[in-house]
């Protein structure tokens, strides 16, 4: 008989310091079991947080705690194991600033190594097992590590509803091959670069999380949750169920299940540690913001077959827009997403994402999503 996956949960105390969040991190790994065997004397294990920008604050949920960090390390180094933080920051991003915003540099003065993957080699290779990208460049990093520790940060999603510990592992592509996974399929690419990667173990932090229009810009909610596992479907089923996603609503946790990758049904899970109920909290979606009621009349077409990942990319466009005061950039333009009859376009068209009937002559942008800072671009800089 199949064995079913074990997901951890573990409380802290609210406003955790470095002390309460070391305990939390040391009962979450063993109610899952303890980290694998492949963390031994001499291994070299890279630990994957989520730096992906610069947040509003360190509190923000956007970043993984780098306490969360240095409690992972430091049981990586009670096996005589070497851990080594690595992350690359989002698409034109700059990693140190992250590292240093967030206090990993504090990490490093304490001896601990922390790389800026975008300052290291990166590789061509084959991703046998895909269909969206057959051929990816990593970072070599990421290759020739021993073990490889996920720790990703829960928050909410402009694109895929969630990131969790799935889609915290784009961030081992150079931004090549991120590119290239927005304007091909975004949704199946994630599942398909976790199976490349295949983490041994994952302690996702629930300290701060993220609600609302994530991964960067949402409202920050305390969980004081971590959770751990070393099935990542499994362990995001659970967090997306603490969350108020049921698995079948987050398509990348559905492909994975599909894919083999570990199990999205509950019957599969034994949760250890806190009931997952117990600790429930509906976050706020990204399709839930006020900022549609903003928009000038005329100026958003959703067309039929529009799918949540161009609906919230939209979204997270027009929070950007409002933040920088340039919501104006939309007067006289119409974005389009999906399939409109030709009657009904009016303004000037902006298309918005591979589902949609292109006209000849119209700015268009691809991708499935399409990345934001490219609609973004082109609507502030339509001659670029
Ligand atoms: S291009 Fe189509 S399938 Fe892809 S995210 Fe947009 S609406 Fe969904």
């Amino acid at each position: 008989m199949q064995s079913k996956s074990v997901v951890s949960i573990a409380h802290t105390l609210p406003h955790p310091g470095r002390e309460e969040i070391a305990v939390a991190v040391r009962r979450a790994v063993a109610l899952a079991g303890g980290l694998p065997e492949s963390v031994r004397p001499g291994a070299t294990v890279l630990l994957k947080p989520n730096l992906v920008e610069i947040p509003y604050t360190r509190k923000s949920g956007a970043v993984t705690h780098p306490e969360l960090c240095r409690a992972v390390a430091g049981l990586v180094l009670e096996r005589g194991a070497d851990p080594v933080i690595a992350d690359a920051a989002g698409m034109g991003s700059d990693t140190e600033a992250v590292i240093s915003f967030m206090g990993y540099d504090q990490l490093r003065r304490d001896g601990y190594t922390v790389l800026d993957l975008k300052k290291e080699k990166t590789v061509r290779v084959k991703n046998p097992a895909a269909t969206v990208l057959p051929q990816i460049e990593v970072y070599e990093r990421a290759l020739t590590a021993d073990v490889l520790i996920n720790l990703p940060v829960m928050k909410t999603h402009d694109q895929t509803e969630v990131t969790l510990s799935l889609k915290n592992l784009k961030g081992l592509l150079a931004d090549s091959s991120k590119k290239a996974m927005h304007r091909r399929a975004l949704f199946r690419g994630i599942p398909e670069i976790a199976a490349f990667f295949k983490p041994s173990f994952t302690v996702l932090d629930g300290i701060y999380a993220q609600e609302g229009v994530g991964p960067v810009y949402g409202d920050p909610v305390e969980m004081d949750l971590v959770i751990a596992g070393r099935d990542m479907v499994a362990l995001d089923t659970v967090a997306g169920l603490i969350m108020g996603y049921r698995p079948e609503e987050v398509p990348t946790t559905v492909l994975a299940a599909q894919m083999g990758l570990g199990t999205a049904a509950l019957s599969g899970i034994v949760i250890a540690g806190l009931p997952w109920e117990s600790v429930q909290r509906r976050f706020k979606r990204c399709s839930e913001s006020e900022i549609l009621k903003e928009v000038p009349p005329g100026s958003l077409r959703i067309g039929g077959g529009t799918c949540s990942g161009c609906q919230n990319t939209i979204i997270a466009v027009l929070v950007e827009l409002k933040a920088r005061g340039q919501l104006t950039a939309l007067t006289g333009r119409t974005i389009i997403t999906g399939s409109l009859p030709e009657e009904e376009l009016s303004g000037e068209p902006l298309f918005v994402g591979n589902c949609t009937r292109r006209y000849p002559g119209a700015d268009y942008i691809a991708g499935c999503p399409p990345e934001n800072s490219w609609i973004i671009d082109l609507l502030l800089e339509p001659d670029r």
